[in-house]
Protein backbone atom coordinates (compact mmCIF):
# COMPACT_ATOMS: atom_id res chain seq x y z
CA UNK A 1 0.00 0.00 0.00
CA UNK A 2 1.82 3.36 -1.19
CA UNK A 3 1.51 6.18 2.00
CA UNK A 4 -1.30 8.49 0.07
CA UNK A 5 -3.21 5.26 0.27
CA UNK A 6 -2.54 4.65 3.96
CA UNK A 7 -3.30 8.12 5.10
CA UNK A 8 -6.72 9.48 6.69
CA UNK A 9 -8.92 11.19 4.95
CA UNK A 10 -11.98 13.08 5.90
CA UNK A 11 -14.72 13.94 3.78
CA UNK A 12 -18.05 15.64 4.43
CA UNK A 13 -21.20 15.16 2.89
CA UNK A 14 -24.85 15.51 3.15
CA UNK A 15 -25.92 13.30 6.25
CA UNK A 16 -28.81 11.08 4.19
CA UNK A 17 -29.89 8.45 6.53
CA UNK A 18 -28.45 8.47 10.40
CA UNK A 19 -26.37 5.90 12.17
CA UNK A 20 -22.51 5.11 11.99
CA UNK A 21 -20.88 2.14 9.65
CA UNK A 22 -17.50 0.84 10.58
CA UNK A 23 -16.39 -1.02 7.36
CA UNK A 24 -14.71 -1.62 3.91
CA UNK A 25 -15.34 0.93 1.43
CA UNK A 26 -16.54 -1.02 -1.90
CA UNK A 27 -16.23 1.11 -4.92
CA UNK A 28 -19.17 0.49 -7.25
CA UNK A 29 -19.54 1.38 -10.73
CA UNK A 30 -22.52 3.54 -11.62
CA UNK A 31 -19.71 5.89 -13.27
CA UNK A 32 -21.88 7.78 -15.97
CA UNK A 33 -21.21 6.44 -19.92
CA UNK A 34 -19.38 9.17 -21.34
CA UNK A 35 -20.44 10.21 -24.52
CA UNK A 36 -19.08 11.55 -27.31
CA UNK A 37 -21.40 13.10 -30.03
CA UNK A 38 -21.34 11.65 -34.00
CA UNK A 39 -22.51 13.57 -36.88
CA UNK A 40 -24.78 10.88 -38.80
CA UNK A 41 -25.53 10.45 -42.42
CA UNK A 42 -29.27 10.14 -43.27
CA UNK A 43 -28.66 6.59 -44.16
CA UNK A 44 -27.76 5.61 -40.68
CA UNK A 45 -30.91 7.38 -38.56
CA UNK A 46 -32.67 4.43 -39.25
CA UNK A 47 -30.23 2.19 -37.42
CA UNK A 48 -29.28 4.54 -34.64
CA UNK A 49 -33.42 4.67 -33.79
CA UNK A 50 -33.58 0.85 -33.67
CA UNK A 51 -29.90 1.07 -31.56
CA UNK A 52 -32.46 3.03 -29.30
CA UNK A 53 -35.50 1.12 -28.88
CA UNK A 54 -33.17 -2.05 -28.55
CA UNK A 55 -31.44 -0.38 -25.51
CA UNK A 56 -35.32 0.98 -24.19
CA UNK A 57 -36.74 -3.00 -24.60
CA UNK A 58 -32.92 -3.84 -22.41
CA UNK A 59 -33.63 -1.67 -19.72
CA UNK A 60 -36.80 -2.45 -19.49
CA UNK A 61 -36.28 -5.85 -19.29
CA UNK A 62 -33.59 -5.43 -16.71
CA UNK A 63 -36.43 -3.87 -14.64
CA UNK A 64 -39.09 -6.39 -14.59
CA UNK A 65 -36.21 -8.81 -14.03
CA UNK A 66 -35.52 -6.61 -10.72
CA UNK A 67 -38.88 -6.24 -10.15
CA UNK A 68 -39.38 -10.24 -9.87
CA UNK A 69 -36.79 -10.32 -7.42
CA UNK A 70 -38.05 -7.80 -5.37
CA UNK A 71 -41.46 -8.98 -5.26
CA UNK A 72 -39.91 -12.24 -3.93
CA UNK A 73 -37.61 -11.01 -1.45
CA UNK A 74 -39.30 -7.69 0.00
CA UNK A 75 -42.77 -7.95 -0.76
CA UNK A 76 -45.74 -5.86 -3.27
CA UNK A 77 -45.00 -2.27 -0.93
CA UNK A 78 -41.51 -1.90 -3.02
CA UNK A 79 -42.37 -2.35 -5.92
CA UNK A 80 -43.84 1.49 -6.93
CA UNK A 81 -39.64 2.63 -7.67
CA UNK A 82 -39.25 0.10 -10.26
CA UNK A 83 -42.86 0.66 -11.77
CA UNK A 84 -41.46 4.82 -11.25
CA UNK A 85 -38.42 4.08 -13.45
CA UNK A 86 -40.82 1.68 -16.20
CA UNK A 87 -42.76 4.64 -16.60
CA UNK A 88 -40.21 7.12 -17.01
CA UNK A 89 -38.76 4.33 -20.11
CA UNK A 90 -42.23 5.05 -21.63
CA UNK A 91 -42.53 8.74 -21.45
CA UNK A 92 -42.49 10.26 -25.05
CA UNK A 93 -40.65 13.38 -23.96
CA UNK A 94 -37.89 10.43 -23.29
CA UNK A 95 -38.72 8.65 -25.86
CA UNK A 96 -40.14 10.59 -28.60
CA UNK A 97 -37.66 13.49 -27.78
CA UNK A 98 -34.78 11.17 -28.33
CA UNK A 99 -35.71 9.70 -31.73
CA UNK A 100 -36.63 13.21 -32.22
CA UNK A 101 -32.94 14.52 -32.03
CA UNK A 102 -31.83 11.54 -33.51
CA UNK A 103 -33.05 12.35 -36.98
CA UNK A 104 -33.59 16.01 -36.89
CA UNK A 105 -29.82 16.78 -35.71
CA UNK A 106 -28.69 13.95 -37.17
CA UNK A 107 -26.53 12.60 -34.38
CA UNK A 108 -25.90 9.66 -32.58
CA UNK A 109 -28.42 7.67 -29.99
CA UNK A 110 -26.32 8.48 -27.13
CA UNK A 111 -25.54 12.36 -27.85
CA UNK A 112 -29.61 12.61 -28.47
CA UNK A 113 -30.45 11.19 -25.31
CA UNK A 114 -27.98 12.82 -23.41
CA UNK A 115 -29.23 16.44 -24.96
CA UNK A 116 -32.37 15.07 -24.08
CA UNK A 117 -31.83 14.49 -20.22
CA UNK A 118 -29.95 18.24 -19.99
CA UNK A 119 -33.83 19.26 -21.18
CA UNK A 120 -35.04 17.43 -18.18
CA UNK A 121 -32.46 19.04 -16.10
CA UNK A 122 -33.49 22.40 -16.91
CA UNK A 123 -37.19 21.22 -16.77
CA UNK A 124 -36.21 20.11 -12.88
CA UNK A 125 -33.74 22.89 -11.75
CA UNK A 126 -36.67 25.71 -11.53
CA UNK A 127 -38.95 23.57 -9.99
CA UNK A 128 -38.70 24.93 -6.35
CA UNK A 129 -39.84 21.65 -4.21
CA UNK A 130 -36.33 20.09 -2.88
CA UNK A 131 -38.80 16.60 -2.99
CA UNK A 132 -39.86 17.07 -6.75
CA UNK A 133 -36.66 18.86 -7.99
CA UNK A 134 -34.59 15.74 -6.61
CA UNK A 135 -36.92 13.46 -8.34
CA UNK A 136 -34.50 14.05 -11.86
CA UNK A 137 -32.46 11.46 -10.44
CA UNK A 138 -35.10 8.81 -11.01
CA UNK A 139 -34.82 10.51 -15.25
CA UNK A 140 -30.98 10.16 -14.86
CA UNK A 141 -30.80 6.90 -13.41
CA UNK A 142 -33.37 5.69 -16.07
CA UNK A 143 -31.19 7.18 -19.16
CA UNK A 144 -27.85 6.32 -17.27
CA UNK A 145 -29.76 2.39 -17.68
CA UNK A 146 -30.42 3.59 -21.47
CA UNK A 147 -26.82 4.42 -21.91
CA UNK A 148 -25.34 1.08 -20.70
CA UNK A 149 -27.58 -0.89 -22.55
CA UNK A 150 -26.40 0.80 -25.69
CA UNK A 151 -22.77 0.44 -24.88
CA UNK A 152 -23.43 -3.51 -23.42
CA UNK A 153 -22.08 -2.21 -20.51
CA UNK A 154 -23.86 -3.72 -17.66
CA UNK A 155 -24.47 -2.60 -14.07
CA UNK A 156 -23.18 -4.73 -10.76
CA UNK A 157 -26.14 -5.75 -9.09
CA UNK A 158 -26.19 -4.55 -5.67
CA UNK A 159 -27.92 -7.71 -4.37
CA UNK A 160 -25.38 -9.28 -5.09
CA UNK A 161 -22.23 -8.12 -3.28
CA UNK A 162 -20.63 -10.71 -1.07
CA UNK A 163 -18.52 -10.17 1.72
CA UNK A 164 -19.12 -8.68 5.50
CA UNK A 165 -19.29 -5.06 6.77
CA UNK A 166 -19.50 -3.23 3.00
CA UNK A 167 -19.63 0.38 2.83
CA UNK A 168 -20.59 1.24 -0.93
CA UNK A 169 -19.10 3.80 -2.76
CA UNK A 170 -21.01 4.52 -5.88
CA UNK A 171 -21.21 7.69 -8.21
CA UNK A 172 -24.94 7.61 -7.50
CA UNK A 173 -27.45 4.67 -6.39
CA UNK A 174 -30.90 4.25 -7.76
CA UNK A 175 -33.90 3.56 -5.08
CA UNK A 176 -34.07 0.24 -6.44
CA UNK A 177 -30.35 -0.33 -5.98
CA UNK A 178 -31.18 0.37 -2.13
CA UNK A 179 -34.08 -2.11 -2.00
CA UNK A 180 -31.72 -4.67 -2.89
CA UNK A 181 -29.17 -3.95 -0.43
CA UNK A 182 -28.99 -7.07 2.35
CA UNK A 183 -28.32 -5.57 5.39
CA UNK A 184 -25.91 -8.37 6.66
CA UNK A 185 -23.27 -7.91 3.98
CA UNK A 186 -23.92 -3.78 3.07
CA UNK A 187 -23.90 -1.69 6.18
CA UNK A 188 -24.10 1.85 4.65
CA UNK A 189 -23.33 3.64 1.48
CA UNK A 190 -21.75 7.01 0.19
CA UNK A 191 -22.25 8.61 -3.10
CA UNK A 192 -21.18 11.71 -5.08
CA UNK A 193 -25.09 12.89 -6.45
CA UNK A 194 -27.92 13.08 -3.75
CA UNK A 195 -29.77 15.23 -1.55
CA UNK A 196 -31.53 14.47 1.61
CA UNK A 197 -34.85 14.50 -0.21
CA UNK A 198 -33.93 12.22 -2.87
CA UNK A 199 -35.77 8.39 -3.16
CA UNK A 200 -32.76 7.04 -2.28
CA UNK A 201 -32.29 8.95 0.77
CA UNK A 202 -35.86 8.63 1.51
CA UNK A 203 -35.49 4.84 1.15
CA UNK A 204 -32.63 4.44 3.66
CA UNK A 205 -34.18 5.82 6.35
CA UNK A 206 -37.20 3.84 5.57
CA UNK A 207 -34.78 1.33 5.63
CA UNK A 208 -32.34 2.18 8.18
CA UNK A 209 -29.22 2.25 6.19
CA UNK A 210 -26.60 4.74 7.38
CA UNK A 211 -25.44 6.74 4.40
CA UNK A 212 -24.22 9.81 3.49
CA UNK A 213 -24.70 11.61 -0.24
CA UNK A 214 -23.75 14.02 -1.98
CA UNK A 215 -19.69 13.86 -1.42
CA UNK A 216 -19.23 15.11 -4.96
CA UNK A 217 -16.14 13.73 -6.28
CA UNK A 218 -15.55 10.73 -3.38
CA UNK A 219 -15.67 7.93 -6.12
CA UNK A 220 -12.35 9.57 -7.76
CA UNK A 221 -10.63 8.91 -4.61
CA UNK A 222 -8.52 6.01 -4.60
CA UNK A 223 -10.20 4.44 -1.79
CA UNK A 224 -11.25 1.08 -3.03
CA UNK A 225 -11.12 -1.70 -0.11
CA UNK A 226 -9.90 0.78 2.32
CA UNK A 227 -10.88 0.75 5.69
CA UNK A 228 -13.90 3.00 6.56
CA UNK A 229 -16.07 4.65 8.60
CA UNK A 230 -19.43 7.06 7.67
CA UNK A 231 -21.40 8.75 10.15
CA UNK A 232 -24.87 9.68 8.47
CA UNK A 233 -25.64 11.37 11.35
CA UNK A 234 -23.65 14.37 10.63
CA UNK A 235 -22.62 13.79 7.20
CA UNK A 236 -18.91 12.88 8.39
CA UNK A 237 -16.97 10.24 5.89
CA UNK A 238 -13.52 8.78 7.59
CA UNK A 239 -11.18 6.90 4.81
CA UNK A 240 -8.05 4.58 6.93
CA UNK A 241 -9.38 6.14 10.18
CA UNK A 242 -6.28 6.17 12.82
CA UNK A 243 -6.47 4.22 16.00
CA UNK A 244 -7.64 7.12 17.80
CA UNK A 245 -10.55 7.64 15.23
CA UNK A 246 -11.37 4.17 15.40
CA UNK A 247 -11.97 3.71 18.88
CA UNK A 248 -13.90 7.08 19.06
CA UNK A 249 -16.39 6.31 16.46
CA UNK A 250 -16.69 2.90 17.86
CA UNK A 251 -17.32 4.01 21.43
CA UNK A 252 -19.84 6.63 18.96
CA UNK A 253 -21.91 3.72 17.53
CA UNK A 254 -21.95 1.61 20.30
CA UNK A 255 -23.53 5.04 22.35
CA UNK A 256 -25.35 5.28 18.99
CA UNK A 257 -26.31 1.75 18.90
CA UNK A 258 -27.17 1.55 22.63
CA UNK A 259 -29.46 4.86 22.49
CA UNK A 260 -31.16 3.31 19.50
CA UNK A 261 -32.20 0.27 21.52
CA UNK A 262 -33.23 2.72 24.64
CA UNK A 263 -35.27 4.72 22.85
CA UNK A 264 -36.75 1.20 21.34
CA UNK A 265 -37.56 0.21 24.43
CA UNK A 266 -39.73 3.05 24.71
CA UNK A 267 -42.08 2.14 22.39
CA UNK A 268 -44.61 0.37 24.06
CA UNK A 269 -44.44 2.88 26.91
CA UNK A 270 -47.50 5.56 26.90
CA UNK A 271 -46.23 9.01 25.37
CA UNK A 272 -47.07 10.97 28.53
CA UNK A 273 -45.93 13.64 30.76
CA UNK A 274 -44.73 12.48 34.05
CA UNK A 275 -47.92 13.48 35.82
CA UNK A 276 -50.09 11.75 33.42
CA UNK A 277 -50.79 14.35 30.48
CA UNK A 278 -50.91 12.89 27.29
CA UNK A 279 -49.49 13.86 23.96
CA UNK A 280 -49.72 11.92 20.83
CA UNK A 281 -46.61 11.28 19.17
CA UNK A 282 -47.28 10.52 15.12
CA UNK A 283 -45.65 10.07 12.29
CA UNK A 284 -44.70 11.97 8.79
CA UNK A 285 -44.59 9.35 5.78
CA UNK A 286 -44.79 9.86 1.90
CA UNK A 287 -44.44 6.39 1.36
CA UNK A 288 -45.86 3.06 2.57
CA UNK A 289 -41.90 1.84 2.77
CA UNK A 290 -42.09 3.87 6.19
CA UNK A 291 -44.78 2.38 7.94
CA UNK A 292 -42.42 -0.35 9.33
CA UNK A 293 -40.17 1.91 10.78
CA UNK A 294 -42.70 4.37 12.21
CA UNK A 295 -44.72 1.85 14.19
CA UNK A 296 -41.38 0.22 15.05
CA UNK A 297 -40.77 3.81 17.09
CA UNK A 298 -43.68 3.44 18.52
CA UNK A 299 -45.96 6.06 16.35
CA UNK A 300 -49.66 6.43 17.35
CA UNK A 301 -50.94 6.85 13.82
CA UNK A 302 -49.40 9.11 10.67
CA UNK A 303 -50.09 12.81 11.45
CA UNK A 304 -49.21 13.62 8.01
CA UNK A 305 -49.23 11.83 4.88
CA UNK A 306 -47.76 14.09 1.95
CA UNK A 307 -49.73 12.67 -1.13
CA UNK A 308 -47.50 14.64 -4.10
CA UNK A 309 -45.59 11.74 -4.48
CA UNK A 310 -47.94 9.98 -6.11
CA UNK A 311 -48.92 12.87 -8.96
CA UNK A 312 -45.11 13.02 -10.28
CA UNK A 313 -42.42 11.52 -12.33
CA UNK A 314 -45.36 10.53 -14.55
CA UNK A 315 -47.39 10.99 -17.21
CA UNK A 316 -51.01 12.30 -16.71
CA UNK A 317 -52.44 12.15 -12.90
CA UNK A 318 -53.08 8.96 -10.50
CA UNK A 319 -56.93 7.98 -11.18
CA UNK A 320 -59.36 7.40 -8.42
CA UNK A 321 -58.10 3.78 -8.13
CA UNK A 322 -54.76 4.12 -8.10
CA UNK A 323 -54.88 6.44 -4.94
CA UNK A 324 -57.61 4.76 -3.18
CA UNK A 325 -54.91 1.63 -3.78
CA UNK A 326 -51.91 3.68 -2.67
CA UNK A 327 -53.97 5.39 0.46
CA UNK A 328 -55.50 2.04 1.58
CA UNK A 329 -51.99 0.42 1.59
CA UNK A 330 -50.98 3.17 4.57
CA UNK A 331 -54.27 3.06 6.06
CA UNK A 332 -54.30 -0.58 6.13
CA UNK A 333 -50.57 -0.89 7.10
CA UNK A 334 -51.29 1.89 10.39
CA UNK A 335 -54.94 0.04 11.18
CA UNK A 336 -56.76 0.76 13.82
CA UNK A 337 -54.42 3.66 13.67
CA UNK A 338 -55.31 6.94 12.71
CA UNK A 339 -53.87 7.85 9.17
CA UNK A 340 -54.17 11.73 8.28
CA UNK A 341 -54.17 12.40 4.66
CA UNK A 342 -52.84 15.58 3.22
CA UNK A 343 -54.64 16.77 -0.15
CA UNK A 344 -52.22 17.64 -2.65
CA UNK A 345 -49.43 20.17 -1.89
CA UNK A 346 -47.66 21.11 -5.40
CA UNK A 347 -48.49 23.84 -7.51
CA UNK A 348 -46.33 26.85 -9.27
CA UNK A 349 -44.29 25.71 -11.55
CA UNK A 350 -43.71 21.72 -10.43
CA UNK A 351 -46.00 20.34 -12.36
CA UNK A 352 -46.61 22.42 -15.57
CA UNK A 353 -47.03 19.72 -17.99
CA UNK A 354 -49.53 17.65 -15.83
CA UNK A 355 -51.71 20.02 -14.89
CA UNK A 356 -51.18 22.61 -17.48
CA UNK A 357 -49.80 25.35 -14.94
CA UNK A 358 -47.71 28.20 -16.37
CA UNK A 359 -44.87 29.45 -15.29
CA UNK A 360 -44.86 31.94 -12.49
CA UNK A 361 -42.37 34.53 -10.92
CA UNK A 362 -43.18 33.98 -7.43
CA UNK A 363 -44.21 30.02 -6.94
CA UNK A 364 -43.69 29.88 -2.90
CA UNK A 365 -46.91 32.74 -3.18
CA UNK A 366 -48.55 31.55 -6.14
CA UNK A 367 -51.10 29.23 -7.47
CA UNK A 368 -50.18 26.11 -4.94
CA UNK A 369 -51.97 23.46 -2.24
CA UNK A 370 -54.97 24.22 -1.61
CA UNK A 371 -55.31 27.27 -4.31
CA UNK A 372 -54.80 24.63 -7.09
CA UNK A 373 -56.96 22.17 -5.64
CA UNK A 374 -59.91 24.80 -5.98
CA UNK A 375 -58.94 25.64 -9.23
CA UNK A 376 -58.83 22.12 -10.59
CA UNK A 377 -62.06 21.05 -9.06
CA UNK A 378 -62.13 17.98 -10.76
CA UNK A 379 -58.68 16.66 -10.65
CA UNK A 380 -59.58 17.99 -6.46
CA UNK A 381 -62.44 15.64 -6.48
CA UNK A 382 -60.89 12.77 -7.69
CA UNK A 383 -58.16 12.74 -4.67
CA UNK A 384 -61.10 13.34 -2.21
CA UNK A 385 -62.94 10.11 -3.68
CA UNK A 386 -59.81 8.45 -3.36
CA UNK A 387 -58.97 9.51 0.37
CA UNK A 388 -62.97 8.64 1.46
CA UNK A 389 -62.81 5.67 -0.07
CA UNK A 390 -59.61 4.61 1.92
CA UNK A 391 -61.44 5.71 5.00
CA UNK A 392 -63.97 2.62 5.31
CA UNK A 393 -60.28 0.37 5.52
CA UNK A 394 -59.23 2.29 8.67
CA UNK A 395 -59.59 5.52 10.32
CA UNK A 396 -58.71 8.60 8.13
CA UNK A 397 -58.69 12.00 8.68
CA UNK A 398 -58.21 14.63 5.93
CA UNK A 399 -56.56 18.36 5.94
CA UNK A 400 -55.88 20.98 3.52
CA UNK A 401 -52.71 22.49 3.08
CA UNK A 402 -51.74 26.36 2.64
CA UNK A 403 -55.16 27.72 4.41
CA UNK A 404 -55.33 31.53 4.08
CA UNK A 405 -58.85 31.88 4.86
CA UNK A 406 -62.56 30.80 5.75
CA UNK A 407 -63.73 30.95 2.31
CA UNK A 408 -61.09 28.38 1.00
CA UNK A 409 -61.60 25.78 3.86
CA UNK A 410 -65.55 26.10 2.74
CA UNK A 411 -64.92 25.38 -0.51
CA UNK A 412 -62.54 22.71 0.16
CA UNK A 413 -65.84 20.97 2.40
CA UNK A 414 -67.95 22.29 -0.40
CA UNK A 415 -66.40 20.13 -2.58
CA UNK A 416 -65.82 17.12 0.19
CA UNK A 417 -69.63 17.21 0.29
CA UNK A 418 -69.87 17.16 -3.24
CA UNK A 419 -67.38 13.84 -3.40
CA UNK A 420 -69.42 12.47 -0.36
CA UNK A 421 -72.98 12.74 -2.35
CA UNK A 422 -70.85 11.01 -5.54
CA UNK A 423 -69.52 7.95 -3.56
CA UNK A 424 -73.20 7.66 -1.68
CA UNK A 425 -75.23 7.84 -4.88
CA UNK A 426 -72.55 4.88 -6.32
CA UNK A 427 -73.34 3.33 -3.05
CA UNK A 428 -69.57 3.16 -2.56
CA UNK A 429 -69.05 3.06 1.34
CA UNK A 430 -67.19 5.94 3.11
CA UNK A 431 -66.68 7.22 6.66
CA UNK A 432 -69.03 9.64 6.39
CA UNK A 433 -68.04 11.49 10.13
CA UNK A 434 -64.52 11.37 8.73
CA UNK A 435 -62.42 14.32 10.54
CA UNK A 436 -61.70 17.34 8.58
CA UNK A 437 -58.82 19.83 9.49
CA UNK A 438 -56.85 22.84 7.70
CA UNK A 439 -52.92 23.10 8.06
CA UNK A 440 -51.67 26.11 9.76
CA UNK A 441 -48.97 27.45 7.92
CA UNK A 442 -49.83 31.08 6.46
CA UNK A 443 -49.71 33.92 8.93
CA UNK A 444 -53.47 35.15 8.16
CA UNK A 445 -54.38 31.67 9.10
CA UNK A 446 -52.44 32.15 12.69
CA UNK A 447 -54.51 35.76 12.76
CA UNK A 448 -57.73 34.38 12.34
CA UNK A 449 -57.55 31.15 13.58
CA UNK A 450 -60.33 31.66 16.11
CA UNK A 451 -62.18 31.99 13.04
CA UNK A 452 -61.11 29.05 11.24
CA UNK A 453 -61.37 26.73 13.93
CA UNK A 454 -65.39 27.14 14.03
CA UNK A 455 -65.22 25.72 10.79
CA UNK A 456 -63.14 22.24 11.48
CA UNK A 457 -62.10 19.48 13.59
CA UNK A 458 -58.45 19.65 14.31
CA UNK A 459 -54.98 22.04 12.90
CA UNK A 460 -52.35 20.87 12.57
CA UNK A 461 -49.54 23.50 12.29
CA UNK A 462 -46.95 23.25 9.44
CA UNK A 463 -43.67 25.41 10.67
CA UNK A 464 -41.76 24.77 8.11
CA UNK A 465 -44.22 27.08 5.94
CA UNK A 466 -44.98 29.18 8.72
CA UNK A 467 -41.83 30.09 9.42
CA UNK A 468 -40.92 30.81 5.89
CA UNK A 469 -43.89 32.98 5.37
CA UNK A 470 -43.65 34.97 8.96
CA UNK A 471 -40.13 35.77 8.49
CA UNK A 472 -40.42 35.99 4.65
CA UNK A 473 -37.72 33.58 4.92
CA UNK A 474 -37.35 31.11 1.33
CA UNK A 475 -36.94 28.05 3.09
CA UNK A 476 -34.78 26.38 0.32
CA UNK A 477 -31.95 29.54 0.49
CA UNK A 478 -29.37 28.70 2.01
CA UNK A 479 -27.52 32.13 2.64
CA UNK A 480 -31.03 32.92 4.71
CA UNK A 481 -31.23 29.79 6.85
CA UNK A 482 -29.41 31.71 9.89
CA UNK A 483 -32.83 33.80 9.87
CA UNK A 484 -34.94 30.50 9.93
CA UNK A 485 -35.49 30.59 13.66
CA UNK A 486 -38.04 28.56 14.71
CA UNK A 487 -37.86 30.51 18.65
CA UNK A 488 -37.91 33.73 17.10
CA UNK A 489 -40.68 35.62 19.18
CA UNK A 490 -43.10 36.35 16.04
CA UNK A 491 -42.99 32.56 15.46
CA UNK A 492 -43.84 31.22 19.41
CA UNK A 493 -46.41 33.99 19.91
CA UNK A 494 -48.14 32.50 16.41
CA UNK A 495 -48.17 28.94 18.45
CA UNK A 496 -49.86 30.35 20.91
CA UNK A 497 -52.60 31.98 19.56
CA UNK A 498 -53.13 29.33 17.32
CA UNK A 499 -52.97 26.46 20.09
CA UNK A 500 -55.66 29.05 22.41
CA UNK A 501 -57.79 29.00 19.10
CA UNK A 502 -58.28 25.37 18.62
CA UNK A 503 -58.86 24.86 22.07
CA UNK A 504 -61.17 27.28 23.54
CA UNK A 505 -63.11 25.96 19.73
CA UNK A 506 -62.86 22.45 21.42
CA UNK A 507 -60.72 21.17 19.02
CA UNK A 508 -57.17 19.63 18.26
CA UNK A 509 -54.06 21.84 18.17
CA UNK A 510 -51.20 19.57 16.27
CA UNK A 511 -48.04 20.16 14.94
CA UNK A 512 -46.41 18.27 11.84
CA UNK A 513 -43.22 20.88 10.60
CA UNK A 514 -40.09 20.05 11.42
CA UNK A 515 -39.98 21.56 14.50
CA UNK A 516 -42.16 19.18 16.21
CA UNK A 517 -39.46 16.28 15.78
CA UNK A 518 -36.91 18.25 17.63
CA UNK A 519 -36.69 16.78 20.99
CA UNK A 520 -35.08 19.75 22.48
CA UNK A 521 -38.24 22.27 21.67
CA UNK A 522 -40.46 19.58 23.33
CA UNK A 523 -41.01 21.42 26.25
CA UNK A 524 -41.46 24.32 24.38
CA UNK A 525 -44.43 22.20 22.74
CA UNK A 526 -45.81 20.82 25.89
CA UNK A 527 -45.87 24.24 27.17
CA UNK A 528 -47.86 25.53 24.57
CA UNK A 529 -50.55 22.52 24.60
CA UNK A 530 -50.14 20.50 21.56
CA UNK A 531 -52.05 17.64 21.76
CA UNK A 532 -50.39 15.63 18.65
CA UNK A 533 -46.95 15.83 17.38
CA UNK A 534 -45.92 15.05 13.95
CA UNK A 535 -42.72 13.95 12.98
CA UNK A 536 -40.35 11.51 10.79
CA UNK A 537 -40.60 8.31 12.73
CA UNK A 538 -36.93 7.56 14.03
CA UNK A 539 -37.49 11.12 15.72
CA UNK A 540 -40.57 9.70 18.12
CA UNK A 541 -38.44 7.61 20.63
CA UNK A 542 -36.41 10.74 21.14
CA UNK A 543 -39.29 13.38 21.63
CA UNK A 544 -41.06 10.76 23.92
CA UNK A 545 -38.02 10.40 25.96
CA UNK A 546 -38.08 13.97 27.40
CA UNK A 547 -41.69 14.15 27.06
CA UNK A 548 -41.82 11.30 29.61
CA UNK A 549 -39.63 13.38 31.82
CA UNK A 550 -41.38 16.54 31.37
CA UNK A 551 -44.30 18.03 33.78
CA UNK A 552 -47.14 19.92 32.07
CA UNK A 553 -46.53 22.77 34.64
CA UNK A 554 -43.22 23.21 34.74
CA UNK A 555 -43.19 23.20 30.94
CA UNK A 556 -46.15 25.99 31.04
CA UNK A 557 -43.79 27.81 33.49
CA UNK A 558 -40.96 27.24 31.00
CA UNK A 559 -43.06 28.89 28.29
CA UNK A 560 -44.36 31.75 30.19
CA UNK A 561 -40.97 32.55 30.11
CA UNK A 562 -39.47 32.28 26.82
CA UNK A 563 -42.39 34.22 25.72
CA UNK A 564 -41.25 37.34 27.52
CA UNK A 565 -37.89 37.47 25.55
CA UNK A 566 -37.14 39.83 22.52
CA UNK A 567 -35.36 37.74 20.41
CA UNK A 568 -34.70 34.18 19.01
CA UNK A 569 -31.55 34.31 20.35
CA UNK A 570 -32.32 34.88 24.09
CA UNK A 571 -35.07 32.39 23.74
CA UNK A 572 -32.51 29.69 22.32
CA UNK A 573 -30.04 30.80 25.43
CA UNK A 574 -32.91 30.55 28.22
CA UNK A 575 -33.75 27.16 26.48
CA UNK A 576 -30.53 25.63 26.31
CA UNK A 577 -30.11 26.55 30.54
CA UNK A 578 -33.50 24.57 30.90
CA UNK A 579 -32.17 21.75 29.13
CA UNK A 580 -29.49 21.31 30.58
CA UNK A 581 -30.81 22.19 34.40
CA UNK A 582 -34.02 19.62 34.03
CA UNK A 583 -33.42 17.67 30.61
CA UNK A 584 -29.27 16.60 30.43
CA UNK A 585 -30.27 12.93 30.58
CA UNK A 586 -32.80 12.65 27.84
CA UNK A 587 -30.07 14.37 25.57
CA UNK A 588 -27.12 12.12 26.28
C1 LIG B 1 -44.83 22.43 6.79
O1 LIG B 1 -44.92 23.39 6.01
O2 LIG B 1 -44.38 22.53 7.94
C2 LIG B 1 -45.26 21.09 6.37
C3 LIG B 1 -45.34 20.09 7.23
O3 LIG B 1 -45.55 20.90 5.07
P1 LIG B 1 -44.46 20.78 3.91
O4 LIG B 1 -43.10 20.67 4.54
O5 LIG B 1 -44.85 19.56 3.14
O6 LIG B 1 -44.67 22.06 3.16
MG1 LIG C 1 -46.12 23.25 4.21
Amino acid sequence: MDSARNDTKIFRGIEASSGIAIGTARMTDRSRVAVTEVSIGDDEVAQECARFQAALQDARNELLSIKEHLAARRGPEHLYVVDTHLLILEDSMLTRGTLDLIAGERINAEAALNRNLLKFKEFFAAIEDDYLRERVGDVETVVERIMRAMVGKRQECIGSIDGGKIIIVAHDLSPTDILQIDKDKVIGFITDLGGRTSHTAILARALEIPAVVGLETITGEDIDGLPMIIDGTDGTVVVNPDLQTFRDYLRRKQHYDYLEQEFLKLRDLPSETADGHRVCLMGNVEFSEEIPTLKGHGGEGVGLYRTEMLYMNRQGLPDEEEQYLAYSAIVEGMAPLPVTIRTLDVGGDKLATDLHLEDEMNPALGLRAIRLSLRKPDVFKTQLRAILRASSRGKVRIFFPMISGIEEVRAAKALLEEAKGELRAAGVPFDDGIEVGIMIEIPSAVVIADILAREVDFFSVGTNDLIQYSLAIDRTNEHLAHLYQPLHPAVLRSLRMVVDAAHTAGIHACMCGEMAGEARYLPILLGLGFDELSMTGVSIPRVKKVLRRATRADAEQLVARALAFSTAAEVEAYLSGEISARYSESFD
